[in-house]
C-alpha cells in the first residue's frame, strides 16, 4: 500500500492536468489511469483558443505544435441549405487524442492499467482500491470523465462516434447540423482529419457501420450532488458543440490543484476544500453551461436556430468562447 497527499481517479486532460499542477507546487500526487497512453478517444479533436491558452499554462504547447497539431483558423457550419463562414478571432487547433492525452500525461506521476474500484473514507482521509493495488491519500479528486462510477451525472439520449480519414481539411472546421444530431471535421497530425459526431440514441445504429468507428455513451451534461471534487467531465459535460469540453477539462484540473495545494498547506478540511472549488469551479463556468443548455434548447426549433445563426455568428462563437 502507498501514501500520498492526493490521489486523482483518472489520467486524461482533467486528471493529468490536475498531477501536472500538484507536482509543479510540490505535492506529492498520484493519478491512477485505468487505460495505457497512448490511446484512442471519442472527440472532435478541436481545441478551442482558450484551450489552447491552457496547454500554454501548463507548459506543454510546444510539444503540442511539435507533434503536428494544425492550426484552425475559421469554422464553416451548415444547416439545412444554409451555410455561414466564422473567422475566428484567435486560432484552436486540430489534433487527435491519442498524441494529445499521451503529451498531457508525460513526465508526471501516473500508474496506468490501474483502474479504481473501490473508494472509502478513513480518519484521515481516503483509501482507493483495483486490482493489484491500493493507496491512502487525504485528499481525493475525481477525473474518471462522464461515465465514470464515482460522481453521478444525468444521463442524455445522445451518443458520441469517431472516426479518422486521411487527407487534411486546412484551416477550417467544418460542422453540419443534420435532422439526427450534429458534428464536423478538423485537420489533425499526420495529414489526417478527425470526424465526430454527436447522434440521437435512437439513430445511433445506422452510423455505426463505418470500419474503426469508436463509439462512447451516453453523454451526461448535468452534475448530480457529489462527495468528491470532481474535475472535468466528471463534474458534467459542457455540451460538445462549444468546442470548450478540452478546456473545461484543462482548466478545472488546474484550478482544483491550486485549490487543493493551498489547502493541504493550510491543514484545511477535505469538505473545505471541495466547497472552495465548487464555488470558484461555478463563478467560471455555469454561464458556458447555460449557454450551452440554452443552444441544445433553441437546437429543437431549428428555424430559431437557422436564424439566430445566419444574423449573428460571429457574436455566438465569441460569446462562448470568451
Ligand atoms: C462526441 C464528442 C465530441 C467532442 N468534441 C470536442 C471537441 O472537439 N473539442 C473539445 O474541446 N471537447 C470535445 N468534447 C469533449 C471532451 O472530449 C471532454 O470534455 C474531455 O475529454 C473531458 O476530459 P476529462 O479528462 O474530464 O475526461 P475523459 O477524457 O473522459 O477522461 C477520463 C479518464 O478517466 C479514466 N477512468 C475512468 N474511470 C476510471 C477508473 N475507475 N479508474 C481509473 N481511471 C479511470 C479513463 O480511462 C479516462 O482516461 C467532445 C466530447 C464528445 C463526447
Amino acid at each position: 500500500m502507498t501514501t500520498h497527499d492526493v490521489i486523482i481517479i483518472g489520467a486524461s486532460l482533467a486528471g493529468s492536468a490536475c498531477a501536472r499542477e500538484l507536482e509543479r507546487s510540490g505535492i506529492d500526487a498520484v493519478a491512477f489511469e485505468r487505460d495505457r497512453f497512448p490511446r484512442a478517444k471519442v472527440c472532435g479533436g478541436f481545441l478551442s483558443p482558450g484551450g489552447v491558452e491552457c496547454l500554454a499554462r501548463l507548459g506543454v504547447l510546444g510539444d503540442v505544435r511539435a507533434a503536428g497539431a494544425v492550426e484552425v483558423a475559421s469554422a464553416r457550419v451548415r444547416m439545412d441549405s444554409l451555410e455561414v463562414q466564422i473567422p475566428f478571432e484567435r486560432v484552436g487547433l486540430g489534433i487527435s487524442r491519442r498524441c494529445l492525452d499521451e503529451i498531457v500525461a508525460s513526465g508526471i506521476h501516473i500508474s496506468q492499467q490501474c483502474a479504481v474500484t473501490q473508494v472509502d473514507r478513513t480518519d484521515n482521509g481516503f483509501r482507493v482500491k483495483g486490482p493489484g493495488f491500493e493507496a491512502t491519500c487525504s485528499v481525493l479528486v475525481d477525473a474518471a470523465g462522464k461515465l465514470g462510477r464515482f460522481t453521478r451525472r444525468k444521463p442524455a439520449h445522445e451518443f458520441g462516434i469517431q472516426y479518422t480519414e486521411a487527407g487534411t481539411r486546412g484551416s477550417v472546421l467544418d460542422f453540419w447540423f443534420f435532422e439526427d444530431g450534429y458534428g464536423g471535421a478538423v485537420s489533425v497530425e499526420g495529414g489526417r482529419s478527425n470526424h465526430c459526431f454527436l447522434i440521437n440514441k435512437d439513430k445511433l445504429p445506422k452510423y455505426l457501420n463505418r470500419p474503426e468507428c469508436l463509439v462512447t455513451g451516453p453523454l451526461a451534461y448535468d452534475p448530480l450532488p457529489g462527495d468528491y471534487i470532481a474535475v472535468g467531465d466528471a463534474a458534467g459535460m459542457l455540451d460538445p458543440f462549444c468546442g470548450e469540453g478540452m478546456r473545461h477539462a484543462l482548466d478545472t484540473g488546474m484550478l482544483a490543484a491550486k485549490i487543493v495545494a493551498k489547502g493541504i498547506r493550510a491543514g484545511t478540511a477535505y469538505e473545505e476544500i471541495r466547497r472552495e472549488y465548487e464555488w470558484e469551479h461555478n463563478r467560471r463556468w455555469s454561464r458556458k453551461r447555460a449557454i450551452g443548455a440554452g443552444m441544445r434548447e433553441a437546437l429543437r426549433h431549428r428555424r430559431l436556430f437557422r436564424t439566430g445563426l445566419r444574423l449573428a455568428p460571429v457574436r455566438w462563437l465569441n460569446r462562448i468562447w470568451d
